[in-house]
Parts: C-alpha cells; structure tokens; sequence
C-alpha cells in the first residue's frame, strides 16, 4: 500500500482551471477573461516599459545574487511604504512604520495572518466581504484565524450593499479584524465612494475593530496611485493603526516576479524596532528570505524620477485602456444589441473585473458555445477585450442572455 493512498483528489483551482480549458479549445475566436492579469490592445501580456528600462540599467551594474535580508531590499520597502502611505504620512515620518518585502500580495497577506494570530491580542476571527477574492479564505484560515462573512455586495443593484454592511461590522465582535480591499475590490469591482469610507473608517473604530487592508491594485482602480491610495491614507490619518498588504503585481506587471509588502504601522520607533523583530522571527522559518530581481526592479522604479514618471504614465493607460473597455462594452450592450437587463455597472464598475451578473448556466454557455472563458460567478477580466474581440464578446452575451 502506498504512503499516500488515503489521500483525496483535491478539486481544482477555479480560476486557474479556466485558463487550461481556454488553452485547449482550438477556436480561433476564444477569449479568456478568467484570470486577472493586464492584456494590451492585441490581447498579450504587457512587459511595462519602465520596467524594460530598469532591466537594462541593472543588468548594466551587473547585480550579484546574495541573499537579501529577511525583510527585503530595504531601499525597496522604504519606496513601497512611501508609494502606499503618501511622503507627508504621519507614521512615516516618524519611522513608525514596521514593513517588510513579501512574495507578492498572496505572501503579503499569509505574513499578515500569521502575525495576527500569533500577536494580536484582541480577537482571532478575520472578517471577509462577501464574496471576496477566493484565496482570501484558505490564507486566513491556514494561518489560523477563524473567517466570517460581512456583506458587501447587492445582486439586486450589482453594486455595494452598504446597509448590509453597517450592520454586520456594527454587530461583529469587539476586537474582530476586517479585511477591507483598498481599491478594486475582486471581484465585484464595486468600491465605496469616498463618504462611504469615511462612514466604515467610524464604524470600525466605534467597534474597536483592526482594519487590515489588501491593495492588490494601486494605480489600476482610476489610474492614479494617489487616488486608489485613499481608503488606506484616510484610515491613518484618522488615527487607526492598520495593516496592509501590497502588491506590484498588476501596477508593474511583475506577477511572476513576486514583489509585494507587508506593514503594520506601529506607535512609534521604538515599538516598530520590536514589531520588526517578531515579524523576522515569523518569516524566517516560512522561507527564510524573499526574492532579490524583481525588488531591485521596482526599486530601480520607484528610485528614480524618470522612470516613475513613465511608470504612473503607463499604469493610467492600462486603467484607461479598461475604461474605454468598459465603455465600448456598456455602449454594444445597451445602444446596439439592446441586449435585456440593466448594464450601467459595466461603466461604474471599478478595477480589472466586472461582476456581470449572468448566472453559471449563461457562463456555461458563453464557453461551450461562444468559447469565451470567466468564471462561474459571472466576473470577467476587463483587461481581456479589446478592440479585436469585445464586439464578438458583446454578440455572444446577447446570445447568452436572450
Ligand atoms: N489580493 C487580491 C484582491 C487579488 O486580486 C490578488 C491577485 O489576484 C492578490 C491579492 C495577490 O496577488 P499576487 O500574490 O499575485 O500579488
């Protein structure tokens, strides 16, 4: 008998499974819009300039291939956090700011829950929207914390259920986590308004709740890192102490290269030197140390003027590649095809995805016999139409939906 004969078939990812059906279909008109990754006006993966750039002024210093220290590339983190925070944060200045690299936002998040349940001292339940991004559950639950529901999104107005919300922070336990994503949210794109936010940054401190923040997609919600920065900074700048999980994995299109970071802010100095100290102590037996490339990438970025400029200049033509996106699609649905059902969430939708609202069995359809690929939810990647194919992908959900 094998060593491994009682083990179960486990069942297989949702949205990665997308992406090989998609693969094996053979119709030159498929369209995937599963997976949450930048495609440009020829449906491709997109190599930023600004990062082509800073390949080529590395590869000029020809870097060696040391370790770096168990909380990254410090010049690196200390970029991020200001990219994050904004240059005049409070915390900042003080250097009150505990941060570390991470792999990616996924590493950034695992770091996160396994420090809260190791040191924060109020509640270990964490509180996801509903729905949230799928691996927000298993990253939580594995780093052992127990996960509940707040609700977020109305099915009957595709957009936020911001009542439905109050209410479950108003009832969640004292002390309980919130994961709140900063902008983007996947995979309704469906975001508090400003006023919103300011409403949940009162609850949650009535409630004595801890705010952890994902922003997965800085730059990618409305083009501007400042702007999609909103929810986080107005949340320190109210006095919450937060945490926060970032990722340069959209914004910089560095998704393999996993560069992400993790933060708490922290009292002052000296309790961010501590903070620090526990938070190697978390990673270190994890994996020791975080990957070096894609770091000195982003820092190359992020340091100098240049470059970031460009940087900012390509991530506001990917957001707005979206939005004409949106545009073109709402515009086909609604004036064209007068396809039945309601589209104005198509254009205020926010970020990569939409929740379109069609049922599994209309999802089914699109890929059975339209060869378009999303997931069972009815969330598509925005960034996989363009020009080429959002016409026949209009066609196809009129289809669908008929
Ligand atoms: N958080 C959210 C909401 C996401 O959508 C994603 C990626 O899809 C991530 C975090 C983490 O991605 P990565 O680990 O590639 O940075």
């Amino acid at each position: 008998l094998s060593t491994w004969s009682a083990v179960p078939a486990g069942p297989p990812d949702p949205i990665l499974g997308i992406t090989e059906a998609f693969k094996a279909d053979k119709d030159p008109r498929k369209i995937n819009l599963g997976v949450g990754a930048y495609r440009d006006e020829n449906g491709k993966p997109y190599v930023l300039n600004a990062v082509k750039k800073a390949e080529s002024l590395l590869t000029a210093t020809s870097p060696d291939k040391e370790y770096l220290p168990i909380t990254g590339l410090p010049e690196f983190t200390k970029h991020a956090a200001k990219l994050a925070y904004g240059a005049d944060s409070v915390p900042l200045k003080e250097g009150a700011i505990a941060v570390t690299q991470s792999i990616s936002g996924t590493g950034a998040l695992r770091i996160g829950g396994a420090f809260l349940a190791r040191h924060y001292p109020h509640s270990k339940i964490i509180y996801l929207p509903v729905p949230t991004w799928g691996n927000h559950i298993p990253i939580f639950k594995d780093s052992g914390l127990e996960v509940r529901g707040y609700r977020y999104f109305d099915k009957k107005s595709v957009g936020l259920d911001f009542e439905g919300l109050k209410e479950d922070l108003n009832n969640a336990p004292e002390g309980a986590i919130v994961l709140l994503h900063a902008c983007a949210h996947n995979p309704t794109g469906v975001d508090p308004t400003h006023a919103q936010w300011a409403e949940i940054s009162d609850v949650i401190a009535s409630k004595k709740l801890f705010p952890f923040f994902d922003m997965a997609y800085q730059g990618f919600a409305s083009g501007s890192t400042t702007h999609d920065a909103f929810a986080v900074r107005h949340f320190v700048k109210h006095g919450h102490q937060i945490a926060l999980a970032q990722s340069f994995a959209k914004n910089m299109g560095l998704y393999g290269e996993r560069v992400g970071l993790f933060s708490l802010t922290t009292k002052d100095a000296e309790e961010k030197k501590r903070v620090d100290s526990q938070l190697k102590i978390v990673i270190r037996p994890m994996y020791s140390n975080p990957p070096l490339h894609g770091a000195l990438l982003a820092n190359a970025i992020l340091g100098n003027e240049e470059l970031y400029q460009e940087w900012e200049g390509e991530v506001k033509g990917m957001a707005e590649r979206i939005i004409s996106m949106r545009e073109r699609l709402y515009g086909l649905l609604t004036n064209e095809l007068k396809t039945p059902g309601e589209w104005g969430h198509i254009k205020s939708q926010i970020g990569m995805f939409s929740f379109t609202g069609m049922k599994p069995e209309q999802c089914k359809a699109l890929a059975e016999k339209a060869h378009v690929y999303l997931t069972m939810d009815g969330r598509i990647s925005m960034a996989g139409l363009n020009g080429s194919n959002v016409e026949y992908f209009a066609a196809s959900v009129d289809a669908a939906v008929k």
